[in-house]
């Protein structure tokens, strides 16, 4: 048996690639365009942004070309057919022909000069394909799926455009601005790594923000004082939404793609956290219901210890943070300690459920009101001054929030009141989760029925007419 050396092996070699991304400069060069249909307008256009002389050629433009060409300088159109000459010093061809013989004869003519061509529609005759794009320039991401499928290649786009956030392009400018000042102090590699390092944890963590000078100093002064003065660690309380990963928005996918610590809720699924960046600590601080768990008082200390060490820590809370989440409490410790808070929110269990269901809260001429109420007080038991004519307005859709405990004691309560028995209700467990169970019953059976289907997971009780409408059928989650 050969005994395995540590790090004797070859890196792998690199896999088939159907095509190479490269990213040319055009600025000033010349790029021929034969063709004035709305395809070829619309490559003008993208050849234009990158500051190419466009030379188009066709007889009869289409509107959409000939306003291209008025509007772009550095787009002229040559009113007549392109010929083999005309693409002479060019440095790149692009051709939207009409037949696969004008084509092959533009890609031969451009061949003949050298020229790389690209025929629209018509990959057989290409030697380059446009990609989709990213922009955010002077950062830009060309996407390609080799023909495989253009809106796969869409739908890869749109997801990249939602985690970068717009304001990158104002940082990655001043990267290119900063270069120079940064190479003149003459840092080892290491340190200049370091540099970089951290001036990106500062782009993504202020990504809205305009770079300053203050921001070059700053890094500036860390790295030179031997970096012992570490950036300044932050906490965003991020809304995770009920459960359905994809309920994230698209801010708190941000938020957890540059954490370095993420706590989280017991209500948080799995898959959810999952969002965070790959080499984020993470760390479960439920304190659900009734069981033993992290006080509130750990947790707020928790976020403002992380953040001291310099860590930018995601509080990662189920549905809306600002919603039954004590916010108030995190919000208040961390701001007296100095050090800044994001609030992110994000989908409530109700706006989830009431999804899920199909059904509206404020079903026209039946809710006026909406309201969430919690039937959890402080100590565990029903609210002694919850406003209960509130509860009983016939026009009001109620939703109650860590309710199944006490539930009995809320219906009873609303029937003393005066509420009618036959008042639709829904108690929705884990709703928007793969295993969403709901309980559909007048309001006078509702608590029996509950305490039937033994309720384990998170659960929602929703009360009033604008229940009583037709239940979408449970999706099949994935
Ligand atoms: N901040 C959260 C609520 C926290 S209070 C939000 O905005 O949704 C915890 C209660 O929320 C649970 O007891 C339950 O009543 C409700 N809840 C949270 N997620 C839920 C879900 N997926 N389905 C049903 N109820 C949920």
């Amino acid at each position: 048996m050969t005994k395995r050396q540590p790090d004797s092996a070859p890196p792998a070699r690199l896999g088939a690639l159907a095509t190479l991304p490269v990213f040319f400069r055009l600025a000033g060069r010349k790029v021929v365009l034969a063709g004035g249909g709305d395809g070829a307008a619309w490559k003008a256009e993208l050849l234009a942004a990158t500051g190419a002389q466009v030379l188009v050629f066709c007889a009869e433009p289409t509107d959409k070309m000939r306003a291209t060409v008025s509007d772009l300088a550095n787009v002229e159109w040559i009113a007549r057919a392109w010929s083999a000459a005309d693409l002479a010093d060019a440095s790149l061809a692009i051709g939207d022909v009409e037949s696969d013989e004008e084509a092959q004869a533009f890609r031969d003519a451009a061949r003949a000069s050298g020229v790389p061509v690209n025929v629209v529609d018509r990959p057989a005759f290409c030697d380059f394909q446009f990609g989709s794009i990213v922009e955010r320039s002077p950062v830009v991401i060309g996407i390609s799926t080799d023909g495989a499928a253009p809106v796969f290649g869409q739908e890869i786009r749109a997801r990249i455009e939602t985690i970068l956030p717009q304001g990158l392009r104002l940082w990655a400018q001043a990267a290119k601005n900063w270069r120079p000042a940064v190479l003149a102090k003459k840092f080892d590699f290491r340190t200049r790594r370091t540099f970089w390092e951290r001036f990106t944890a500062l782009a993504f963590s202020k990504a809205d923000d305009q770079p300053q000078e203050t921001d070059l100093h700053d890094l500036l002064a860390q790295i030179e004082t031997g970096g012992a003065d570490l950036p300044r660690g932050s906490v965003a309380l991020v809304g995770a939404g009920p459960g359905d990963p994809d309920l994230l928005t698209v801010k708190a996918v941000r938020a957890l793609q540059s954490a370095d610590v993420v706590l989280y809720d017991d209500l948080v699924s799995p898959r959810t956290v999952n969002a965070a960046r790959r080499e984020a600590t993470r760390i479960a601080v439920g304190k659900r219901g009734y069981k033993p768990s992290c006080t509130q008082e750990d947790i707020t200390a928790m976020l403002v210890s992380l953040a001291r060490e310099g860590k930018r820590v995601v509080r990662l809370k189920g549905g809306d943070p600002m919603i039954f989440g004590r916010a108030g409490e995190e919000i208040a410790g961390v701001v007296q300690a100095g050090i800044p808070i994001e609030i992110i929110p994000g989908v409530t269990a109700a706006s989830g459920a009431a999804a899920s269901l199909g059904l509206s809260l404020t079903e026209r001429d039946v809710a006026r009101r909406l309201q969430f109420i919690t039937a959890h007080g402080r100590n565990g038991k029903l609210p002694d001054d919850l406003a209960l004519s509130a509860l009983t307005d016939p026009r009001a859709t109620t939703v109650v929030y860590m309710g199944v405990k006490t539930l009995p004691l809320l219906i009873e309560r609303l029937l003393a009141e005066g509420i009618d028995p036959a008042t639709p209700a829904i108690a929705v467990e884990r709703a928007t989760w793969p295993d969403e169970r709901r309980i559909a019953a007048p309001l006078s059976s509702l608590s029996a029925q509950v305490a039937q289907a033994q309720i384990e997971g998170p659960c929602l009780v929703l009360i009033g007419a604008a229940l009583g409408g037709n239940l979408l059928p449970l999706r099949s989650h994935k």
